[in-house]
């Protein structure tokens, strides 16, 4: 089977997948009560649509904006509002809905008959998926109606499915894939339709066989639909790795896919965007990896917006002993003291991982081995980035290209010294956001 990779940089990781990638998605009892943020996306915060006492169904909207940029968010339960105030997320403290649960059978979710693609106008398919509240769930939370609006200057001609899911432990795209493989290509054609694409891929690493065989099962009637598959190589999932092995196209510094010709969803972006405009599902529950040596009984699990950590985990029968846990891929995720924060749309994974299966020693100087240089997927100099932000010159982080960083975590991985770069990267955008801010 020939495969395709980004060739610069980039690392072999371990997949540490095992624990879930064979097993079922499950749904999961519905909590007492639910903690729903009204801002979960990239762009401006919702307004709250209810206040407390107000009875509320399963997928009722809750919170929405004007703002050009932003998403719409729903109920994923039917009870009351007991509270509309600021609440602790991953994120920091955001203006939040807290539901407490009264109907047992969760009725009135508001879910419709399915529709069919054929006959479905340009802008009823951006407002259905706009009005669901559908943002990128593999972690961004861009909302994907915008991403579907295509301009004169930037014309779309690929529509790519992003199945790579590399970092380790996750398999809900993996699960998505072989279990919704009809959903993940009607979210496909939907977004072809949308943005006039004339091609759309699926691209998935060739360590998801079975995801590999249903995809292309699933595209045979689709002429204009290929399944590419990549090879297994970290980050081979971020998008300018993804363009770089499936299209052969470079995306600049400061430039995006998009400008490239190149739209990109999630395997579960896709999905969602099927459910809201072919069943006008709302975007109020979604699937997550919850796995790590610290979880009884690892999974992937479809799990209403706004639970809380802790309650995830107990439905995933769970933890024993020491653990740490992580909001995301261990490559890229948070770790996390609160295990009451609620879990929202841009989650991917919960991970409770064990002493052994997470480094907590104490970094060393760089030692200018210039691992992370030789990595980088970039071509970043991640070294040099990090220097002058400890020094306090972002100018000179700025002009050796930090804005390009992506934050995937190989420099941090290979560096003998356990330097902590992602964080400082993060931490010099921060600083040259600020000096940016003051400048203009
Ligand atoms: S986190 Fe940034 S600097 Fe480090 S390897 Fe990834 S892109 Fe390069
Ligand atoms: S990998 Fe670590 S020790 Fe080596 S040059 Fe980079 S920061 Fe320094």
């Amino acid at each position: 089977m020939s495969v395709k990779v980004f060739p610069a940089g980039g690392i072999a990781i371990p997949h540490r997948k095992g624990l879930t990638e064979a097993l079922p998605i499950k749904r999961i009892a519905l909590p007492e009560a639910v903690v729903i943020p009204l801002h979960q996306h990239t762009g401006a915060p919702c307004k709250p649509l209810v206040a407390p006492g107000e009875r509320v169904v399963k997928g009722q909207k809750i919170g929405d904006t004007d703002a050009r940029i932003s998403a719409p968010v729903h109920s994923s339960v039917t009870g009351r509002v007991e509270a509309v105030e600021p609440r602790p997320t991953v994120h920091g403290e955001v203006l939040s809905v807290v539901i407490r649960r009264e109907d047992s059978e969760d009725s009135g979710d508001g879910i419709g008959p399915v529709r069919s693609i054929d006959g479905l106008e340009v802008t009823g398919i951006i407002d259905a998926v706009r009005e669901a509240g559908v943002v990128g769930l593999a972690g961004e939370g861009f909302p994907t109606h915008f991403k579907w609006v295509v301009t004169p200057d930037f014309p779309v001609d690929t529509v790519l499915i992003n199945g790579a899911e590399c970092e380790p432990y996750l398999t809900a795209d993996h699960r998505l894939l072989v279990e919704r493989t009809g959903d993940v290509v009607s979210g496909l054609r939907l977004a072809m339709k949308a943005t006039g694409a004339r091609r759309g891929v699926i691209a998935i690493e060739n360590n998801k066989p079975d995801a590999i065989e249903a995809a292309r099962d699933a595209v045979r009637q689709w002429y204009d639909i290929d399944v590419v598959v990549l090879g297994t190589k970290y980050p081979q999932g971020a998008k300018k790795m993804l363009t770089r092995a499936v299209l052969g196209r470079e995306v600049p510094p400061h430039t995006r896919s998009y400008q490239e010709g190149v739209v990109i969803n999630n395997v579960q972006t896709a999905v969602a965007a099927a459910d809201a405009v072919l069943r006008r599902k709302p975007l109020y529950e979604k699937v997550i990896t919850v796995s790590g040596g610290a979880v009884n009984s690892p999974a992937n699990l479809v799990v209403p917006i706004g639970m809380s950590f802790r309650d995830v985990l107990s439905a995933a029968g769970g933890t024993s002993g020491n653990f740490r846990l992580v909001v995301g891929g261990p490559m890229t995720g948070v770790g996390v003291d609160d295990l009451d924060l609620p879990l929202t749309k841009t989650v991917t994974a919960l991970l409770a991982l064990t002493p052994a299966e997470y480094f907590d020693g104490e970094p060393g100087p760089c030692i200018r081995c210039a691992r992370c240089v030789d990595r980088c997927p970039m071509r970043l100099t991640p070294n040099m980035i990090v220097a002058y932000i400890e020094r306090g010159d972002v100018a000179m982080a700025e002009r050796i290209y930090i804005e390009d960083c992506m934050e995937c975590g190989v420099c941090a991985f290979v560096c003998p010294a356990r330097r902590p770069l992602i964080q400082k990267i993060k931490e010099g955008k921060t600083a040259l956001a600020a000096s940016q801010a003051r400048a203009s």
